[in-house]
């Protein structure tokens, strides 16, 4: 066992168990990927701690049950394909290519791509696409999806994103400035079905021109 794989179990059971997250393949995902190589080298003692941490270039890694509790709202099953707007430090793109068939991840950011990519790559994950470039458009090319989860937060539902839900796809992502909440869009036909869920406080969504 590596030396962090104890406080990886720790983690799930305190942070992320306690709080009522119940998706068993979700709870083994988190327990198997190890978050410690997706912060950098001089904070991975802290990597397993219940909060988000800097990775550089002003951004953070979400903290460990935001990321449990947004994937599991996306209720996958293993056959999906999903939009990840905001790769940062890979980490929840991690989780998502473990619990489904197909990651597209948008970082505006090149080198927290670039980082991202070799991580994952180093890990073995060959399910995952990446693009470098501004993911409030979405990613129209590989559209529909079963699920989008943004992890920066916009004023407003960026417009292009709900339209590349399949029918019965979620969308899950942080709204608001200064207060925010993650809401959560259900697509049905041609409805989509709005529900928010929890208090949140992620770094800003970036809109390039
Ligand atoms: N899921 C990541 C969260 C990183 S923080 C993790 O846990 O590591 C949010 C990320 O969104 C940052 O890396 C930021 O650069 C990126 N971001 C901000 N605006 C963006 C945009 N318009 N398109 C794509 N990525 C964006």
């Amino acid at each position: 066992m590596d030396r962090f794989a104890d406080l990886r179990l720790k983690m799930v059971e305190t942070q992320i168990e306690s709080r009522g997250v119940k998706d068993a393949r979700l709870l083994e995902a988190l327990r198997r990927v190890p978050r410690h190589l997706f912060v950098p080298e001089n904070r991975r003692a802290e990597a397993y701690e219940d909060e988000p941490l800097a990775i550089g270039e002003g951004q953070t890694i979400s903290q460990p049950y935001i990321v449990a509790f947004m994937t599991e709202a996306l209720k996958l099953r293993g056959r999906e394909r999903i939009l990840e707007i905001g790769t940062g430090s890979g980490y929840q793109t991690a989780v998502l290519a473990e619990l489904a068939a197909e990651v597209f991840s948008v970082e505006v950011i090149g080198e927290l791509s670039r980082r991202a990519r070799e991580e994952l790559a180093g890990l073995g994950y060959g399910n995952i696409r990446f693009q470098t470039g501004d993911g409030s458009r979405g990613w129209a090319e590989n559209a529909p999806y079963d699920g989008i989860i943004v992890t920066a937060a916009a004023e407003d539902i960026p417009a292009a994103l709900p339209p590349q839900l399949k029918d019965g796809g979620r969308l899950i992502l942080p709204v608001g400035i200064g207060a925010q909440v993650l809401v959560l869009i259900v697509r049905k036909g041609k409805k989509f079905h709005r529900t928010e869920l929890l208090s949140v406080r992620f770094v800003p969504l970036v809109t390039v021109a």
